[in-house]
């Protein structure tokens, strides 16, 4: 059987407007689907907080904050209109998470499982009302919780898909209402672990649970609707003439989201690629463009950078050997397995025979040091962007390359980068560590530098 699936980012939920439009998208494909929803934008990070705030004992802060969250979803509910059980299911929601969140302000604890739990709030809110919508204006659809068949373990906020499992289970749950014929609303994000906890993919998960249900499936295509056309050639609320791409590979794709292109989350279609299901990114308020599709690899094209993205949270962390006669792997993989340790996410990792550096993640200096303090007092740590230009084989060997390879140095050295490194692994792309406040300002020129061609 032939199934889309589709799915729909938090800014295609933001409101009832955006529901709508979701809705008359996915009304459009005639076939069996699958809907898979995220929360409404800015929903997911309001529930974090409130769930801090709960824990840190600021009584009204989070309740303040949870009534904002029923008051918005009551006005979807409003201005859709959805039937009386949907609103009854969403002020049970809201109760539901206000217990959590009041358990979490009794005990004074956030932990990450409570932390998935209350996030998870957010998906089940915007399926309910979808889902609902779909079944009052005479589409017979079926609300399924994704708790049922995706199944992760690993950390919480961040588990990894269990994806034989997952296969199965995605086989066993969604094959009877696919059959007759019903529309499938499920949760992207959320899953559930071996011991039936709540347990959520990481930011920006969703994409990562329509490529698994995808894959799983085996779905003729996938598309991620979001507010822009595509992928482009830069951050287009960033970069005014930034382009929608036609075409992209899964490899660029990987590499802009590593390094800040908020468009996809990163490893999010491998699953799909690996079945060679076509995935495209389309605009949930331009439904006629024709977006971007992710390709397995580049056909002939010539070398080019086809995207730039930056980005600004990052700090190069870089260390001295003692030169107490250790050996070179001894040295690298010790300053490794502290950074490790530290558990901030590292972007990139470079060395010689007496200095190493990394460019982590994180949140602020503040956060940084204090964690780095604990397990590599002798670095040192310094505010940075990273830069990223992609395209096809622009890291390969070869005349053409070493052209874009030198221009896209000079404009980084220009910007005062630190680093630049032109090959790559995947070929692909070329990185530049800048000092922060640099970083647009490099966007934009590597950017207008590819594009004048
Ligand atoms: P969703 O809610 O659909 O998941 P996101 O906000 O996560 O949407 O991602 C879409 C946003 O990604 C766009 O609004 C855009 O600002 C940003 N973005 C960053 N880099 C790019 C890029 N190269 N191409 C397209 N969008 C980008
Ligand atoms: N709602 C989740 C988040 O904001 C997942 C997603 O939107 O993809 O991270
Ligand atoms: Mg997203």
């Amino acid at each position: 059987m032939s199934i889309a699936v589709l799915k729909f980012g938090g800014t295609s939920l933001k409101d009832a407007v955006a529901v709508k439009s979701a809705v008359n998208i996915a009304l459009r494909y005639t076939g069996k689907k699958i809907i898979v929803l995220s929360a409404a934008a800015g929903v997911t990070n309001d529930l974090l907080k409130a769930a801090r705030l709960a824990a840190d004992g600021e009584i009204e802060e989070y309740n303040a904050l949870l009534n904002a969250i029923k008051q918005r979803h009551s006005d979807i509910c409003d201005k859709m209109p959805v039937t009386q059980t949907a609103r009854e299911k969403v002020d049970e929601l809201c109760s539901r998470l206000r217990l959590y969140c009041d358990g979490m302000a009794m005990l004074r604890e956030c932990t990450p499982r409570s932390l998935d739990a209350v996030a998870a709030f957010g998906e089940l809110l915007t399926t309910t009302i979808f889902a609902d919508y779909l079944n009052s204006v005479g589409q017979s659809t079926e609300l399924c919780d994704a708790r049922t068949f995706m199944r992760a373990d690993g950390e919480f906020t961040k588990a990894k898909p269990d994806l034989t499992a997952t296969e199965k289970a995605v086989k066993e749950h969604l094959a009877v209402p696919l059959e007759s014929g019903k529309i499938v609303v499920t949760q992207g994000f959320i899953a559930a672990n071996t011991d039936g906890a709540t347990i959520t993919l990481g930011r920006g998960g969703s994409d990562y649970s329509a490529a698994i249900i995808g894959a799983a499936v085996e779905a003729a295509e996938i598309h991620i609707w979001t507010d822009v056309s595509g992928v482009y050639s830069a951050d287009p609320n960033r970069i005014a003439d930034a382009k929608s791409l036609n075409e992209i590979t899964f490899e660029e794709a990987r590499q802009l989201s590593f390094y800040g292109a908020k468009v996809l989350h990163p490893e999010t279609i491998l699953p799909a690629i690996k079945k060679n299901i076509p995935v495209r990114v389309l605009n949930t308020f331009a439904p006629d463009e024709p977006g971007t599709l992710i390709v397995p690899t580049a056909f002939t094209e010539q070398p080019h950078i086809r995207a730039v993205t930056v980005k600004n949270n990052c700090f190069v962390v870089s260390a001295h050997s003692a030169n107490n006669g250790e050996t070179l792997a001894g040295f690298h993989s010790d300053f490794l397995c502290k950074l490790a340790a530290v558990g901030m996410p590292l972007l990139l990792f470079s060395g010689g025979e007496s200095y190493v550096f990394a460019l982590i993640e994180a949140d602020s200096f503040a956060d940084a040091e204090s964690r780095l303090t604990l397990h590599l007092p002798d670095a040192a740590i310094e505010e940075c962007a990273v830069l990223c230009a992609c395209g096809p084989g622009i890291a390969a060997p070869g005349a053409i390359q070493a052209d874009l390879a030198s221009e896209f140095t000079g404009i980084a050295i220009n910007c005062g980068a630190k680093s630049v490194m032109t090959a790559t692994s995947g070929l692909c792309a070329y990185l530049a560590v800048l000092p922060r406040k640099q970083g647009f300002a490099a966007l934009a020129a590597v950017h207008g530098s590819a594009n004048k061609k």
